[in-house]
């Protein structure tokens, strides 16, 4: 009858219009809409359980916002939930914070992607990060599988241990951190053997290596189009190692992403990276809430929420005139400006739009400042903590070094942005003293 989760849940949401906050029987009518959405994206049955319990506690009691009809209001409920549950809005990055050769071994079956992501992962070590990289292939079951990894690592530009013929893979990984370290290498990317199916000398393997080695990272790459095997197989990787992370890779299939859900809930780690085709540039940092709006399926759904979602922020924008007429604007105000910049069209949009900004304009392309800078910006800001983006004075050296990690920039990036944030600030302490926004349009009007 209804071909959409939003026609569905706007069905089901009818009757609650005018009514004060979300009651737990009409949240359970939503949610059994959700659960199918969930299913026919092949999320695994645990998982669909699990997430409309959570779902359902988080929404039943939630006032319902004037600007959004309530079907919106849980759509966008469950868009955020499934981000959250995806990883959040931070994706942590590698972590490579260890004495080098810092260690990342690469595990799972046979057919997943493994030696792929590899070479793809050096790729970006080497090109986006800087990093001396040395790739190893531990795989001694198929004989081309270490000669696989060397003429990839020949196409990437990145070094491969030379292959020894006969060596066992705990041999192979001595060498190569031996190798590593001679060589001053930054990080060593050991590529292990996969089997088709989970078995007790793979996993055998796989420790020997990691007592030998110790990864500071050890990844699971997985397919994403296995849908619910997918499952299976993290279960029973994650029982064995100690996992750090999840690769999901053939990302550009057509699959919806349940897999992504399920991996996130069966592992408890985070999904670092996304596979994005065979070309070795096809590795993406992960992003939730592109994968949110798959598995939620609909393009339509996903533009119904990003409209409850500005309605939302015109209520945010309300409460922000309010902090702003008594001089208050911390990191959060300043994200909120970045957005709203960046939905106006950028700062060349802003430029033709106001006949004053020209100078601005030029002032800002003077001093290196572009749209690139907004999304920049509004990237640090997401990898402060809550309480830093309240009170930016919290800001010290070494919690700018963390930020800046954790967004992938300069420290002097951060201090560029306090820098702005200062600055509007104390413009909007000086709007205050001049009696507030009223005051300022007095003057200009
Ligand atoms: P391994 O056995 O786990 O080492 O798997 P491989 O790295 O050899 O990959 C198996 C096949 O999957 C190769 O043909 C790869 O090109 C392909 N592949 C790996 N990752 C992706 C991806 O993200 N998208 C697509 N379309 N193909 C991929
Ligand atoms: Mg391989």
């Amino acid at each position: 009858m209804f071909d959409n989760l939003s026609d569905r849940l706007g069905g089901v949401f009818e009757k609650l219009r005018g009514r004060g906050a979300l009651k737990e029987q009409d949240v359970r009518d939503a949610m059994r809409e959700v659960r199918i959405a969930l299913l026919e994206a092949d999320v695994a049955l645990p998982v669909v359980r699990r997430f409309i319990d959570d779902v359902t506690e988080k929404a039943v009691g939630q006032s319902v916002l004037r600007s959004v009809t309530p079907g919106q209001q849980v759509v966008k409920i469950v868009n955020d939930a499934l981000v959250e549950m995806l990883g959040g809005t931070d994706v942590p990055g590698l972590d490579l914070n260890a004495a080098p050769p810092v260690v990342i071994m690469m595990v799972g079956l046979q057919g997943s992607g493994k030696t792929t992501s590899t070479a793809k992962l050096g790729k970006l070590l080497k090109e986006k990060q800087g990093k001396k990289v040395l790739m190893a292939s531990l795989d001694v079951n198929r004989p081309a599988a270490q000669e696989q990894l060397k003429v990839l690592g020949e196409q990437v530009g990145v070094a491969t241990l030379p292959i020894v013929a006969g060596q066992m893979p705990t041999d192979i990984a001595a060498r190569a951190l031996a190798s590593a370290k001679l060589q001053a290498v930054d990080v060593l990317l050991l590529d292990t053997a996969g089997r088709l199916h989970v078995d007790a000398q793979l996993m055998d393997e796989m420790k020997a290596v990691a007592a030998t080695t110790s990864p500071r990272e050890t990844l699971l790459v997985v397919d994403s189009l296995t849908g619910q095997d997918a499952v299976n197989v993290a279960q029973s990787f994650a029982g064995e190692v100690d996992l750090t992370g999840v690769i999901l890779t053939r990302m550009d299939g057509d699959a919806r992403g349940g897999a992504a859900l399920s991996m996130r809930h069966v592992t408890g780690k985070p999904i670092k990276f996304a596979g994005v085709g065979e070309k070795l540039d096809a590795l993406e940092v992960f992003n939730p809430g592109r994968v949110a709006g798959r598995i939620l399926g609909m393009g339509d759904v996903v533009s119904l929420v990003e409209k409850a979602a500005a309605a939302v922020e015109a209520e945010d924008a309300e409460k922000m005139a309010a902090r702003m007429a008594k001089g208050q604007f911390d990191m959060n105000d300043l994200r909120t400006q970045l957005r709203q910049m960046q939905k106006m069209g950028g700062l060349g949009m802003l430029a033709g739009m106001l006949p004053g900004m020209k100078k601005a304009k030029a002032a800002m392309d003077a001093s290196g400042m572009s749209d690139r800078t907004l999304l920049r910006m509004d990237a640090i800001i997401g990898s402060m903590t809550p309480k830093e983006r309240e009170k930016p004075d919290l800001l010290n050296a070494k919690r700018k070094i963390r930020i800046a990690k954790g967004a992938g920039v300069q420290v002097q990036d951060i201090n560029k942005l306090i820098k702005m944030h200062q600055e509007m600030e104390r413009a909007m302490k000086q709007i205050k003293k001049m009696g507030g926004l009223k005051g300022l349009a007095a003057m200009f009007g």
